[in-house]
């Protein structure tokens, strides 16, 4: 049990990689407040598990300060602490520059990066208070390497890596340590609508040959957030099949 007595809230967890993350971690013991705008959805997964999780769930849009405010406290009322913050949630509206309107590109920035700002920020004064803590943001191997068609996505996930390395080095004195993964393909909704076109030139780019599983992400979260990473911090861990070597 490698995460026994320890509260994490996951954003953006109700399906794809944010739900793999909270199930995975509640295997290993932890207490999960799992939000998204409408976690209905996890809910009902929830009950379909062979074993029982300690678990909430809370309606957010994580651009929202107040409703980012609402949820870590939501989190402390019932358990007391906050030890693990994912910053998962994340949307696109891809476009080619000329085309892409104010709203893409601000949307995507407020919920990407303005969001992981604001959940890092609403629960970094528990932490601070603990001395203790562990913050993921799920960025993307498009932040290291851009793409045409995403000018917003990319420069989004490329600031989650800034803010993961700037809050690195701000939060070690007090033993949080803050890291991200940048996934590559991976097999969820946001990758579903891509074109069969499209998926063949990704998979021609990814030496193992094939799209990773929500699963292989959730590993990877739980590694940097457990204490087997404790000497871990300000890196970005790469799941991509050997995409961006
Ligand atoms: P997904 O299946 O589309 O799930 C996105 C999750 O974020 C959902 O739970 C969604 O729930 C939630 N969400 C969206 N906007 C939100 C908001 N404003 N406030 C709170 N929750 C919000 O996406 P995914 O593929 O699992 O991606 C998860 C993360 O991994 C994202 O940050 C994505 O950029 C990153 N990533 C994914 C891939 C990939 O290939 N799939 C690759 C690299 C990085 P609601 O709609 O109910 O709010």
């Amino acid at each position: 049990m490698l995460l026994k007595d320890k509260v994490a809230i996951v954003t953006g967890a109700s399906r794809g990689i944010g739900w793999a993350i909270a199930r995975r971690f509640a295997e290993e013991g932890a207490s999960i407040m799992l939000c998204a705008r409408n976690p209905e959805n996890a809910r009902s997964i929830v009950k379909e598990l062979s074993h029982p999780v300690d678990l909430i769930t809370c309606s957010v849009d994580v651009s929202k300060p107040e409703q980012v405010q609402e949820m870590v406290q939501k989190t402390l009322d019932k358990w007391g602490k906050i030890h693990i913050l994912i910053n998962n949630a994340g949307i696109t509206r891809d476009g080619l520059l000329v085309r892409m309107s104010l709203q893409d590109w601000q949307e995507v920035i407020d919920v990407n990066l303005t969001g992981a700002f604001l959940c890092s920020k609403a629960v970094s004064k528990s932490m601070i208070q603990q001395r203790s803590g562990a913050i993921l943001n799920i960025t993307s191997i498009i932040g290291l390497t851009g793409n045409a068609g995403q000018s917003n996505y990319a420069a989004s996930k490329a600031g989650m890596i800034g803010l993961t390395k700037s809050l690195a080095r701000e939060l070690a004195s007090r033993s949080i340590r803050v890291n991200a993964v940048a996934p590559g393909f991976i097999e969820t909704e946001m990758t579903s609508g891509m074109d069969q076109k499209a998926k063949e030139a990704a998979l021609g780019q990814i030496p193992l040959g094939y799209f990773g599983k929500a699963e292989n992400v959730a590993e990877a979260a739980l590694f940097l957030v457990s204490d087997q990473a404790g000497y871990i911090t300000g890196q970005v861990l790469q799941v991509d099949g050997g995409m961006v070597i």
